[in-house]
């Protein structure tokens, strides 16, 4: 089985202006360690207001992390107002870009297919998308989770090449929608369950070898408690943390859970 490098990423939502943003990064770089940093990616996605600011810092400090936006628009350029494109936010050094998140699928009417074309076109501009999948608690309790993640995954991906030299550039976050913000958390059993279920369906839509290299991450109400056992699980390669990251103490002990 192919060798993976976990990779934790915070995504701060719409919180922090870009002086805060800057804080926030200097008080994680404060109590993060030389050898947090190896073996995994550190990932920060604050708001596009902020990026600039924090890739100058990152930049000027020479900070190992790397730089994340949580959206964006699927077209290069063009008359949609209010909206940010790939070119834009790779210019600004951004590798990853977050496509899909619950939130943007159930309050901004994100599909699949929405999806699918901004998973094509952080591709195509060099980009890592961070891919979120994840069932409602309705759906847990009707039986149907796997079925839905496996759908939501074969839209987002549909028609979208990966090959075995740029698996490692995509990153799946399964992120149960009923944990996210809630301080529910799903075991490591079920998490570890459903992050191989989408490597047995990703396996099926490339092959195996490409599987075994795509990242799949856990998001949902992690926390500095519960992250080792989450990672510790086969299939798990990183975190998406929302509320923690938002602390640069609780993030740096996500990021530092391998410690002790
Ligand atoms: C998220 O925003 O993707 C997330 C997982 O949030 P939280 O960690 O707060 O549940």
């Amino acid at each position: 089985m192919a060798e993976r490098t976990p990779v934790i990423a915070g995504n701060w939502k719409m919180h922090r202006d870009h002086l805060e943003a800057i804080q926030l990064v200097q008080k994680l770089a404060y109590h993060l360690e030389a050898a947090d940093y190896e073996g995994q990616e550190v990932v920060v996605c604050p708001s596009f207001v902020c990026l600039r600011s924090i890739q100058t810092l990152i930049q000027s400090d020479r900070l190992p992390l790397a730089l994340g936006a949580q959206n964006c628009h699927p077209e290069d350029e063009g008359a949609f107002t209010g909206e940010v494109s790939p070119p834009m936010l790779q210019r600004l050094d951004v590798t990853y870009v977050i496509a899909g998140h619950s939130e943007r699928r159930a309050l901004f009417g994100e599909s699949d297919e929405i999806v699918n074309a901004k998973v094509a076109a952080i591709l195509r501009h060099g980009m890592r998308p961070i891919l979120c999948v994840g069932e409602t608690k309705e759906e847990r309790e009707a039986g149907t989770a796997v079925d839905v993640v496996v759908s939501q995954l074969r839209g987002s991906l549909a028609g979208i090449d990966i090959a075995l030299d740029n698996a490692e550039e995509v990153v799946v976050a399964y992120e149960p929608v009923w944990a996210i913000g809630t301080g529910l958390t799903a075991t490591p059993e079920d998490a570890q369950e459903m992050c191989a279920a989408v490597r047995t369906e990703l396996a099926s839509l490339y092959d195996q070898a490409i599987s075994d290299r795509i990242r799949v991450q856990y998001g949902g109400s992690v926390k500095p408690g519960n992250v080792k056992t989450l990672m510790g699980q086969p299939d798990i390669d990183g975190a998406l943390v929302g509320g923690a990251s938002l602390s640069s103490e609780d993030f740096a002990l996500i990021v530092g859970h391998r410690r002790d």
